[in-house]
Parts: structure tokens; C-alpha cells; sequence
């Protein structure tokens, strides 16, 4: 029996379609609140439910899975949990993935305990999920790499020289993360509009969107000690989908020489649900060939990628409904997160639990495929046609995106839930 059919065989005793983003066989991590009053908490997606953790630590539940009473998920975070590590992860998920089995009546059986532990998802708004330390940004597509380069270099310098040998990123800004359903305000800041001689002050007119992966450190590593590249799915807790948002005309003007600033932590927004490495396993792919082959220390067996396909939708306010941008898929890394963990901490940085690292813009081979308008409209001069007659080069106020994705499995899928942002105007 292949691993793939024993997960499908996996069943719960909540109804689960079998397009759901939430069957058995994923379990993320979330931190919702009841809509009806009362303090955050940790839970899990099942099917349209969520099921409060800490409604099952409360009656000790998770003592097989060696948890107290400790009150680990009457918290506002995950960190406390992210920090316990692996094997913990793996024994709490086991027994999650029993209590919630068709054939196991301990919650099934217990109406009092359901109603208390089973909320509908109607019923809860998702919070952050962690605290977040410390926020970088990798830059590991090589198609939007290329693409972004080609339009600011020419074809033939499109890739930089260090390109094909490291894991290029930049350390963001973790205090202007939000979650899902966040609106975003239009920044303003200095913009060089084309042929002026000097920059002018105002709202930022090329606003964009980056569709990435990231994913959230459990267990850090201390300072001076480096995350050998094997190691690093050790390192590794779970992974959401990124909106970078991004201000084309900002960063254009502000990017030299140190990089990405005021046009990016404006804000960045993430989906609430932390999908598991361990959910992820089946759907564990080769990725891109790399030549030049890697220096020692990034040199891991190629089967770091992941299949999830992703998807782009633009809701205007004239559009009756969600009109799709692009369609892609996390595959199309050139680096894997393994070697981004490796290169981020070879030289002797620390990482932290609950530090976020975001994939980089995730582009595809095909046009249809590339994941932000910078790229999709070609800098303005492919304007995408709207079914209304209306056309998008970049952001307008009152647009929002919609981010969505999944690997899909026999007969069910791990999905992400969305990631969704409105754009407010710039404020004064
Ligand atoms: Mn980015």
C-alpha cells in the first residue's frame, strides 16, 4: 500500500467534501477567537470547523502525547507549542488525527465535549497565529527573478551573478505583518516619476501584490551555531501563504544600494492556518535541476519542493465575481527551503521560534503563471483585460486579493485556506 492511499483512507467523523482545504488528513494550527465573546485560542481546522486544543488539553487529552494541563493552547500564539519541537508536534498530531477518526468514540460520543470543543467556522474570527520574531524575505524563483531582471537590465544581465550560487533574500519587518482579511492602506513616499529631475511626495501609484509560500521556524538555533542543510527540516514547523505587498515606484527609487525598504514593510499579509511539514510530506517533490551545482554546505538530495498549486484572484469593486490573475505552483522553486534555512544561518545568525521566512515571489514558466502584476501586465505595458471591460496594470483603491492553494492527494487535499487583502486610499 503506497503511503498516499493509507492517507486517503483516513476518515473523520465531522463531514468533510472532498474539496475541502480541511480533511483529516491536514490538521493545521490556527488562533481564533469565538465571535460570541471569550479569549483567544489555539485550535485546528476540520472539514467547516474548527476544534479548540485547549478545550482538549482541559481534560488532559493529550497526555498520551506527553502534555499536561500546562495550557499550552489557552494562549494567544503558537510559539509556546512551536518551541517543543518535533516530537511533539508529531505526538500531538497523532493524537489529533485519533480523536477526530470516524471509528473513535471518545469525542465523537461525547455531545457536551463536541459542543464545547467543535466550533463552527462561521462562528470564529482568525487571528495571527504567532508572535512573529523576526521576518526575512528570500528571492528563490528564478523565472521572477529573471522576469523582474529582464525589465530593469535587459535579457541578457537578468540574472545576477550571485543568483545561481546562494539563496538571495532581505530581512523585513515582522510589526507590519497582518492576517488575512486586513485591509491595507495605500502607502505614500517618494516616488521619481519618469523624466523628473527630482522625487516628488505622494501615494504610491504602481501598488502591487507577491504571491509567496513561507514558512515559520519552530525550533531556532543559537547564535554562532549554523543550521547544517540536513538538519534544517528539523527546524521547520509549518508553512502559510504570503502576500508581500509591494510599491513598484518606491522600491525603484529607494532600493539602491541597500535594498528593499519603505516600499515593502508597509505591510505583509499571511493566512491563519500553519499547515504542517508533516501534512505537506506526501506532496514532497523534486525541484528545479541546479547548475552550478551548490557549494557543500547548501548541498541537500533534490526532493525539497513542494506540489502545491497556487492561485491569484483580483475582486474588484465592479467585478461580479473573483477574476483569476494567475495559476502556479510552489515546485517552481529554484532553492528549497532547507538550503534558505542553511544560507540564512551559515555565517552564525540565530533563528527563533516563530520566525517567519517567505519564499520570494513564486512565478511560473508561463505567462499565465507569474505571481505579481509587476510581472503579469509587464510593467504597465500589457494591461490585463477585466471580464467588465476594465484593465489592471496595477492595484486601485478598493480592490482586494485573494490568494488561495493546495496540494491535491487521493481523493483529498491539504489546502491553505486564503490569504485576503483590501486596498483602503493613502490617508493624509
Ligand atoms: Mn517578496
Amino acid at each position: 500500500m503506497s503511503a498516499d492511499f493509507q492517507e486517503s483512507m483516513l476518515r473523520s467523523f465531522v463531514p468533510v467534501e472532498p474539496e475541502s482545504h480541511f480533511p483529516l488528513q491536514n490538521l493545521p494550527y490556527g488562533v481564533f477567537r469565538r465571535r460570541s465573546g471569550g479569549e483567544a485560542r489555539v485550535g485546528t481546522a476540520i472539514g467547516d470547523y474548527v476544534l479548540d486544543l485547549s478545550v482538549l488539553e482541559e481534560q488532559g487529552l493529550f497526555q498520551a502525547a506527553g502534555l499536561g494541563q500546562d495550557g499550552i493552547f489557552a494562549r494567544p500564539s503558537l510559539n509556546r507549542f512551536m518551541s517543543m519541537g518535533r516530537p511533539v508536534w508529531q505526538a500531538v498530531r497523532a493524537t489529533l488525527q485519533h480523536l477526530l477518526r470516524e471509528d473513535v468514540p471518545t469525542l465523537r460520543d461525547n455531545a457536551s465535549l463536541r459542543r464545547r470543543a467543535l466550533v463552527p467556522m462561521s462562528e470564529v474570527e482568525m487571528l495571527l497565529p504567532v508572535e512573529i520574531g523576526d521576518y526575512t524575505d528570500f528571492y528563490s524563483s528564478r523565472e521572477h527573478a529573471t522576469n523582474v531582471g529582464t525589465m530593469f537590465r535587459g535579457k541578457d544581465n537578468a540574472l545576477q551573478p550571485n543568483w545561481l550560487w546562494l539563496p538571495v533574500g532581505y530581512h523585513g519587518r515582522s510589526s507590519s505583518i497582518v492576517v488575512s482579511g486586513t485591509p491595507v492602506r495605500r502607502p505614500r513616499g517618494q516616488l521619481m516619476p519618469p523624466g523628473a529631475t527630482q522625487p516628488v511626495y505622494g501615494p504610491s501609484r504602481l501598488l502591487d501584490f507577491e504571491l509567496e509560500m513561507g514558512f515559520f521556524v519552530g525550533t531556532g538555533n543559537p547564535l554562532g551555531e549554523p543550521i547544517p542543510v540536513q538538519e534544517a527540516p528539523e527546524h521547520i514547523f509549518g508553512f502559510m501563504l504570503v502576500n508581500d505587498w509591494s510599491a513598484r515606484d518606491i522600491q525603484k527609487w529607494e532600493y539602491v544600494p541597500l535594498g528593499p525598504f519603505l516600499g515593502k514593510n508597509f505591510a505583509t499579509s499571511i493566512s491563519p492556518w500553519v499547515v504542517t511539514l508533516e501534512a505537506l510530506e506526501p506532496f514532497r517533490v523534486p525541484g528545479p535541476e541546479q547548475d552550478p551545482e551548490p557549494l557543500a554546505y547548501l548541498r541537500i538530495e533534490n526532493r525539497w519542493a513542494f506540489d502545491i498549486q497556487l492561485e491569484v484572484y483580483l475582486k474588484t469593486p465592479r467585478l461580479e465575481e473573483p477574476f483569476r490573475l494567475c495559476r502556479t505552483n510552489f515546485r517552481y522553486m529554484y532553492w528549497n527551503v532547507c538550503q534558505q534555512l542553511a544560507h540564512h544561518t551559515v555565517n552564525g545568525c540565530n533563528t527563533r521560534t516563530g520566525d517567519l521566512m517567505a519564499s520570494g515571489t513564486i512565478s511560473g514558466p508561463t505567462p499565465d503563471s507569474y505571481g505579481s502584476m509587476l510581472e503579469l501586465a509587464w510593467r504597465g505595458e500589457k494591461p490585463i483585460q477585466l471580464p467588465d471591460g476594465e484593465t489592471r496594470s496595477f492595484l486601485q483603491d478598493g480592490d482586494s486579493v485573494i490568494m488561495t492553494g493546495y496540494a491535491q492527494g487521493e481523493g483529498y487535499r491539504i489546502g491553505f485556506g486564503e490569504v485576503e487583502g483590501t486596498i483602503l486610499p493613502a490617508g493624509n
